[in-house]
């Protein structure tokens, strides 16, 4: 083999992952002065994936992601070093709640709730979503014995376990699973809320290890909206560097796919960007690969990285075992309804974040952002912007109805929630099927059983995105800069 020749990198899937993968690994590339030809192949028109921007009449349109937690700061990083750091906003100030939809009425979340554990008495015993029975039984946890190991269970089961079925079904399952749109009794805890199964091992009781957590930090900052991630989150800034600052939840004034355009922009230069590209197999080449594209063209790799969603990765890569373990995650399909008023022909005040809606309630809307309320960059003044979304994990049917259709049922429920008859100045459907994975129970041993079997049949393919260890598109990034070491590594035992 002629280890002088120039490497060859091929990343597979241009959303946040793929992308980002091929930034970093380009600067890692021409850090260490590896010669390599970086080909980023995508299938559709576009870059991004579900990062995915519409603007109409003054208002920004998210139609995937629109906003990311402030903690997790890859994507922070990313934005100051692609010269965007100031496009970065925080939520509009005075929204610092949600609320919960019960029987045709929304209910606020009890104050201090926190990763659906209650942590403030006096809210908890007077709100109406629980009844006396479920609030006795929840109090429970205060006195259960802990579990007796560790191993991986789904979040329901640790949540019926501890507080009891109505704290999950009415309060924890749609703020928490409703973040995967999955199902809280198959959710894996380790994947997905991790420090709820440690909570419990430290402290015993959940209530009184998230009460020691809220007590430790700045009053106020992170009770209620601290477990809402980003369907109804609320926080409490409004964009300027200080409320940036005091935000729980980030975002891009223009939208998120400012990033996906800045880093297109940024890597145009140096690697070739293939849209309209489908890629329809793997197989091998001696230490190499051969990457097939849908029109009979070849490419040839040294290492790839796979950064499609698991399905595909599992059609692509020629290993059964391999395509086993990836067809464990599941996906479900969802649709978000994006309805625009005029703020005087709505005429109610919209003064949190938004709404979940539990499963029980049987509604074909299973969350409302409030998003002119939330973001102020969203809608031109006077305006008021809404996103209903639909479908989650096992609960898919509306996929088959038509645009008119579903309009007509996400605004009939939002009139009898929210009161709004209004008619909208217009509204958006977007259906995103099979695009939110299921993080099942096992799932973190699923995924080291991948990486293992990966290494074995097939070094030098490594697979990242929303699929793997993390849905945020901070985790996405994350995972696109791990992977970019992965690559240059392979590519210096290659040379050698
Ligand atoms: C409705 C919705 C709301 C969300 N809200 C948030 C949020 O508010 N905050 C947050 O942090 N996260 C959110 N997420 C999660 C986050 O958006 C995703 O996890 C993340 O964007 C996934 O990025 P990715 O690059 O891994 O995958 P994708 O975005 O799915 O990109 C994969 C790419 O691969 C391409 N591809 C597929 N097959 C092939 C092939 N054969 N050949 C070549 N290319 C191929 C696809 O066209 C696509 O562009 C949300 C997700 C959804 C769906």
């Amino acid at each position: 083999m002629d280890k002088q020749r120039r490497k060859q990198i091929v990343i597979a899937g241009g959303g946040i992952t793929g992308l980002s993968t091929a930034y970093y690994v380009e600067q890692l590339c021409r850090a260490h002065a590896i010669e390599a030809e970086i080909v980023l192949v995508e299938k559709s028109d576009r870059f991004g994936g579900h990062v995915h921007t519409g603007k109409k009449d003054g208002f920004v349109i998210e139609r995937g992601p629109d906003s990311f937690l402030a903690r997790k700061t890859s994507i922070i990083e990313l934005m100051q070093e692609l010269g965007i750091g100031d496009d970065i906003v925080g939520t509009r100030s005075g929204i610092s709640h949600s609320y919960i939809a019960y029987r045709n009425q929304l209910h606020p979340i009890p104050d201090g709730f926190m990763l659906g554990v209650p942590t403030k008495w006096k809210p908890f015993i007077t709100t109406k979503l629980i009844s006396v029975r479920g609030k006795v039984r929840a109090a429970a946890d205060l006195v259960l014995p802990r579990k007796s190991n560790m191993e991986d269970e789904s979040l329901g089961q640790l949540l019926r376990r501890r507080l009891g079925d109505e704290v999950l079904e009415q309060i924890a399952e749609p703020l928490l699973a409703g973040i995967y749109a999955g199902n809280a009794d198959s959710l894996s805890v380790q994947a997905t809320f991790p420090m709820l199964q440690e909570t419990e091992q430290k402290h015993r009781s959940l209530i009184v290890g998230m009460l020691g957590v809220r007590k430790s930090r700045v009053p106020k900052q992170a009770t209620q909206s601290s477990q809402t991630a980003n369907k109804s989150g609320s926080g409490n800034g409004d964009g300027s560097t200080s409320t940036v600052k005091k935000s729980m939840f980030l975002s891009a004034r223009g939208g998120l796919e400012g990033v996906v355009t800045h880093l297109e922009k940024t890597l145009s230069s140096s690697i070739n960007m293939m849209k309209n590209t489908e890629i329809s197999g793997v197989t091998h080449e001696g230490e190499r690969y051969v990457v097939h594209l849908h029109n009979g063209t070849k490419l040839h790799a040294d290492a790839m990285v796979i950064a499609t969603p698991a399905h595909v990765a599992a059609r692509l890569l020629p290993d059964e075992s391999i395509s086993k373990l990836l067809h464990t995650i599941p996906y479900a399909s969802v649709m978000n309804v994006v309805l625009a008023y005029r703020q005087q022909d709505v005429g109610i005040s919209l003064d949190a974040s938004g709404f979940v809606v539990p499963r029980k309630e049987g509604r074909t809307v299973t969350a409302c952002t409030w998003t002119s309320s939330k973001w102020a960059h969203t809608a031109p003044e006077g305006h008021i912007l809404l996103r209903a979304y639909v479908g989650k994990y096992g609960q898919e049917n509306e996929d088959q109805l038509s645009d008119e259709k579903l309009v007509h049922h996400v605004r009939r429920e939002l009139e009898e929630m929210m009161g709004i008859s209004a008619e909208p100045i217009f509204t958006e459907v977007n259906r995103l099927p099979d695009a939110m994975p299921q993080y099942k129970v096992g799932h973190l041993e699923r995924m080291q059983e991948l990486d293992d079997a990966l290494a074995n049949v097939m070094p030098g393919v490594y697979l990242g995105g929303g699929g793997y260890r993390g849905i945020g598109v901070p985790d996405c990034i994350s995972q696109g800069k791990a992977m970019a070491n992965k690559l240059l590594t392979r590519l210096i035992d290659m040379s050698v």
